[in-house]
């Protein structure tokens, strides 16, 4: 989906070490873009940068540590001029029955997926207005809109996710645009990560039944940004997704 408009455009892409995050970075240096890749695995995201050429910068960077998005954006205005794209996707899902045994995951669950999507925003924000229409995009799911047991705080995050941002959308026009993706099960290590052993397996037989690729949603992000600005792209929801619910 090469287009002249998009090139020279700078996206900052959060959690560009696997999955969305990573496809999305190839998908938008193949259509002209510069891309910051943020993640904490640094010899992931260092890798990637290299196989993409000059096309992208690797920041070492944890959503839940301020200073460290500060420094990143930092480097993003140093050494890119500023970012014209923010695609907030690190994420955790931590699925498991709600209970005290959780505390650790839960806490982890909210500080990246919600207040990491937030002060990554607050921070580069100013770069977003000034580079003359900027593009925030946040990585929600199905999950912000459909509950589940043993999926409460990822529903939280990402319930609160969507409200943020459709207030972010109405106070930020028409200087940044905002656009939140729903995805589906999408084939990604985004399950790896999910430690209770019931949960997994029922999680692990949907995935397989029906999961999406992250190139899918990769393209979804590349169209999204791609619009003319004339389209502020207030009603369209984005949902791609295998599943039937
Ligand atoms: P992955 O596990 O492949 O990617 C998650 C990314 O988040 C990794 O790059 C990881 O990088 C990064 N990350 C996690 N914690 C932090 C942190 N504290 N600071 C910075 N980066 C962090 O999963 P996906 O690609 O699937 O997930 C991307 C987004 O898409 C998430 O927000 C997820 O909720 C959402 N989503 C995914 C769906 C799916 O089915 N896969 C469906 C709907 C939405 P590192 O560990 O190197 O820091």
């Amino acid at each position: 989906m090469s287009t002249d408009q998009n090139t020279g455009r700078v996206a900052v892409i959060t959690g560009a070490s696997s999955g969305i995050g990573e496809a999305t970075a190839r998908l938008l240096v193949a259509d002209g873009y510069r891309v910051a890749l943020l993640a904490r695995r640094a010899d992931r995201i260092q890798a990637l940068a290299d196989e993409l050429g000059d096309g992208a910068i690797a920041i070492e960077a944890d959503v839940t540590d301020r200073d460290s998005i500060v420094a990143a954006a930092e480097r993003v205005q140093q050494e890119l001029g500023g970012a014209d794209v923010l695609v907030n996707n690190a994420g955790v899902m931590l699925l498991a029955p709600f209970s005290s045994d959780q505390q650790t995951e839960i806490r982890q669950m909210i500080e990246v997926n919600l207040l990491g999507a937030m002060t990554t925003t607050e921070v580069f924000l100013d770069e977003l207005r000034e580079g003359g229409g900027g593009d925030l995009v946040n990585l929600s799911s199905v999950a912000g809109r459909t509950a589940r047991p043993g999926s409460a705080v990822y529903n939280a995050t990402k319930w609160g996710l969507n409200g943020w941002s459709e207030a972010l959308r109405q106070e930020l026009q028409p200087d940044v645009r905002v656009m939140v993706i729903e995805p589906g099960a999408v084939a990604t290590e985004l399950t790896d990560h999910i430690t209770h052993p019931d949960t997994k397996q029922a999680v692990e037989q949907m995935y397989d039944a029906m999961s999406i690729t992250a190139q899918d949603i990769a393209e979804v992000i590349a169209f999204a940004i791609s619009r003319p600005r004339r389209m502020t792209l207030n009603e369209i929801l984005i949902r791609p997704t295998g599943q039937t619910l």
